[in-house]
């Protein structure tokens, strides 16, 4: 049966030449013509024999993601949302800054999490995307800014750690040297914390980068905010996370959205100095952007400043995510929730 090629890793088109009696190189040259330079049919694929590209046609069809909707914010960011071959769409972000575009993909349709204060979480879970259609965020980015990607986050809709296989493998075709060739310390990955996607990361050959969605380091907030985190404990995820670093040497991201009045006080700051002690962190401050329909607030200037502070004095290195875009609805999922 046929089957998309933005289903296939690197590794996956090589296999797929072998089975076919093709040389090795031939996975390259493909490779290089869909994740290089962003062709939209087999037939530019100028140095594949006529036969091959007729095969490739009907056994695994070529169909990239399109630009559905766009805004772009005073600021210079781009959001868009993306519309895949089956018609579902996520969202995406390109984020200028001199030299650097940094672009932040989406990982699923939708996100089954359903954290509190989440678009993405309200919309609930669709489906897993598949390499290429991760690939193809970015390529549109590129192309649409007219400039070349040199930092990744997977930080749009969806739950990295829930559709593993197929982000790594996303990542690596972009980390190759064959396709983007960004190199693999500039992809970062976030997620909620689904502990066998930590433990599995840790051995990963690529220096790729983690960032955790921690937002609250009392048991009881946490699992207030992240409903379905609710199963998993604060204590086994600072040792997964302790146990990632001795084994990948690499420091991590604490996300911490900020609430008014739910994750902001004084009880709050001194648990997460806590948890953030004896593992090799940075701590990124995000005071939540309204969702509609919501009643949660961002936290106030100065509950956001005395956590700033009160970090950087214990030796905590904390910044304060300054809200790109906000003008067009900062956050994922919520500018593919204004469409509707
Ligand atoms: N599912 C993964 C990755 C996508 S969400 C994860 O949860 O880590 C990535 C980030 O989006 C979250 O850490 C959170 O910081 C941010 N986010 C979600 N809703 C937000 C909102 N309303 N305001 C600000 N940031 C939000
Ligand atoms: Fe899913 Fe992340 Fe949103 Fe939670 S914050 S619902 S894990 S996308």
């Amino acid at each position: 049966m046929a089957q998309s090629i933005a289903a296939y890793s690197y590794e996956g088109i090589c296999e797929l030449m072998k089975e076919w009696g093709q040389p090795r190189f031939r996975a390259k040259q493909i490779v290089q013509w869909l994740y290089q330079k962003g062709v939209e049919s087999y037939d530019e694929m100028s140095n594949l024999p006529a036969a091959l590209k007729e095969r490739l046609q009907q056994e695994a069809p070529l169909q990239r993601a399109r630009i559905i909707d766009k805004q772009v914010s005073e600021d210079g960011t781009r959001k868009y949302i993306v519309e895949f071959a089956d018609g579902k769409s996520a969202e995406m972000v390109a984020i200028p800054s001199g030299d650097r575009l940094t672009v932040c993909f989406s990982t699923q349709v939708g996100c089954a999490m359903g954290c509190i204060f989440c678009a993405t979480g309200k919309e609930g879970f669709t489906r897993n995307l598949l390499p290429g259609e991760m690939v193809d965020q970015i390529l549109i980015a590129q192309k649409d800014m007219d400039m070349r990607v040199t930092n990744l986050v997977g930080m749009g809709q969806g739950e990295p750690f829930l559709n593993y296989d197929n982000v790594l493998a996303a990542m690596r075709l972009v980390n190759s040297a064959d396709g983007l060739n960004v190199g693999a310390r500039k992809i970062t990955i976030s997620t909620c914390g689904i502990l066998s996607g930590i433990r599995k990361f840790a051995h990963e050959p690529e220096q790729f980068t983690m960032a955790i969605s921690l937002h609250s380091a009392i048991q009881k907030t946490r699992d207030v905010l992240m409903p379905s985190m609710v199963h998993q404990s604060l204590t086994d995820l600072k040792q997964d996370i302790r146990d990632y670093q001795e084994a990948s040497g690499r420091r991590v991201t604490y996300e911490y959205v900020m609430i008014d009045g739910l994750n902001d006080d004084d009880d709050h700051l001194f648990a997460l100095v806590d948890f953030c002690r004896g593992t090799m962190c940075h701590v990124n401050l995000i005071p939540i952007n309204e969702i509609e329909g919501s009643v949660l607030q961002p936290s106030s200037e100065k509950a956001v400043k005395r956590f700033l502070s009160e970090l950087e004095k214990r030796g905590i290195e904390a910044t304060l995510r300054n809200s790109r875009g906000a003008d067009i609805a900062g956050a994922c999922g919520q500018l593919k929730n204004m469409r509707r």
